[in-house]
């Protein structure tokens, strides 16, 4: 059985944990650089991207989970977890991962609208809408050549996939559809 790890520095890690224990999967904590050995692949939630950047330094987890990732180990970020992904955030240099080929602006979807639901639509999750809750979410602004998009909304890639690595700019834990956790662990395909 794959066991799937948490990134719990801040933010809803719990609702992630949630989703995924009732999938079936062995599901732990990382708070350590140890904790990360243990597991098959990783989800970075939602949270405040600067604090979640700060703590992975301070914690001694940003290199190994960046050689991790790079070595294939499949990763899911959501929202905040986008950005600490991304290789630009524009006008910032927080600590990050930077290794998904994308260019994000940080809560770029204005202060009157900071949180807001929308259909929208994945060919490759199904024909049924998918209902996606963006909580002063960021926007992706560039997309590299090798990033996949699996979804949009206005014109703007949402949900994307540079191969072991998937993104979701809103938040599918906060949802009962449990199609884009279920794809995920069709990457960690154990
Ligand atoms: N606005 C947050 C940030 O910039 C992200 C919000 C979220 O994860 N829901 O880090």
């Amino acid at each position: 059985m794959a066991t799937i790890g948490v990134l719990s520095l801040q933010g809803d890690f719990a609702k992630h944990e949630y989703v995924l224990k009732h999938l079936g999967v062995r599901v732990v904590k990382v708070r350590s650089k140890g904790d990360l050995e243990e597991v098959n692949g990783l989800v970075i939630p939602g949270g405040e991207s600067t604090t979640i950047g700060k703590l992975l330094k301070r914690f001694d987890i940003l290199e190994d989970l960046k050689e991790r990732i790079e070595k294939g180990m499949p990763v899911f970020g959501t929202c905040a977890g986008m950005i600490i992904l991304a290789k630009e955030i524009e006008g910032d240099n927080q600590p990050k991962l930077g290794i998904l080929d994308i260019t994000v602006a940080r809560n770029a979807y204005g202060r009157q609208i900071e949180s807001f639901e929308a259909d929208i639509f994945s060919p490759f999750l199904g024909t049924k809408p998918i209902r996606a809750v963006f909580i002063r979410a960021p926007q992706v602004v560039r997309i590299g050549k090798d990033v996949e998009i699996l979804a949009s909304f206005e014109e703007k890639p949402v949900l994307i996939q540079q191969k072991n690595i998937l993104s979701a700019s809103f938040h599918p834990e906060l949802t009962e559809d449990r199609r884009i956790h279920k794809y995920f662990l069709s990457l960690v395909g154990k």
